[in-house]
């Protein structure tokens, strides 16, 4: 099995993950700029990260078999903040990047004016790069807020092929369906959405367009979820080319838009390509 999980944080895992993701088939990673869960409070701080994200991360990743790329935006919560607001002077410079594969996340979070405004320009700034987008759907109100996000990206001219909206549930699949943008999933432990669930989504609505995640950070959330959701799969009568489609063929064909993913290398039968790596660690 090859899996690509196009959404997890891996800045906040360790190095136990990337080996339990390794083994368990994930080969390609795309990690989303976000929130990191306290206030920023220059526009310095985000341009650390993005290096960070072009730079150490995908090394580390690379300790492991495992490709990495990411998406770069302002958040839509860091959006509310006028600290942050020169994060968008500073995105064209990051989006020129090869490691850069979509504009991302943006989207609502508490539905303000200044969300409004930031997911404008940054939805700008993807057709300006030819990008793909990321979407993040808020958590509260998601119905209400999948809605007015997808009436802003029709009124932004991007194309729908290039729009992935994430964290969908039951009750907002079916709306992104329409829209003729990519469905994203974001499979949770405790909350939100279950593998079981995903595949009943998956049994009723197809799986075109359909991509998913484990959004895993340093919250309650698990790397694995990607492969849990393929094996449940599997069990529930899927074969396996079907989940290869999902699993990989569709978070290839959604980012490949970029022009920047470059998966020769990627082995998805070898196992343990770790062991015998002397890993290289930070501040060693
Ligand atoms: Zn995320």
């Amino acid at each position: 099995m090859r899996i690509f999980d196009p959404h997890i944080h891996m800045t906040s895992r360790t190095t136990d993950d990337y080996e339990a993701m390794y083994a368990a088939g994930v080969r390609a990673v795309v990690e989303p700029s976000f929130w990191l869960g306290q206030p920023r409070t220059s526009v310095d701080s985000f341009t650390d990260y993005f290096d960070a994200l072009l730079g150490w991360e995908p090394y580390r990743a690379a300790q492991f078999g495992i490709q990495h790329r990411c998406t770069i935006a302002l958040n839509p919560k860091e959006a509310n903040d006028p600290r942050c607001a020169g994060v968008l002077d500073v995105l064209p410079r990051y989006l020129a990047k090869d490691g850069v594969v979509a504009v991302g996340e943006i989207g609502y979070d508490s539905m303000t004016p200044e969300e409004d405004e930031a997911l404008a320009r940054q939805l700008e700034l993807a057709v300006e790069h030819d990008l793909p987008v990321l979407v993040h759907t808020p958590h509260r109100d998601k119905a209400v807020g999948t809605r007015r996000t997808l009436d802003v990206v029709r009124e932004s001219g991007i194309p729908p092929e290039h729009v992935l909206v994430d964290h969908l549930n039951e009750l907002t699949v079916s709306m992104v369906a329409d829209s003729g943008c990519w469905m994203g999933f974001s499979i949770y432990p405790h909350t939100k959405m279950s593998e079981d669930r995903m595949v009943r989504i998956l049994q009723e609505h197809g799986t075109e367009r359909m991509l998913v995640n484990s959004a895993a950070d340093w919250g309650r959330s698990d790397p694995l979820k990607t492969r849990k959701t393929a094996d449940a799969m599997l069990a529930a009568g899927f074969d396996a080319d079907t989940v290869d489609q999902v699993m990989w063929g569709n978070p290839v064909a959604f980012y490949g838009q970029s022009g920047r993913l470059d998966l020769e290398d990627v082995k998805p039968d070898e196992t343990a390509l770790f062991e015998g790596n002397s890993v290289k660690r930070g501040g060693e």
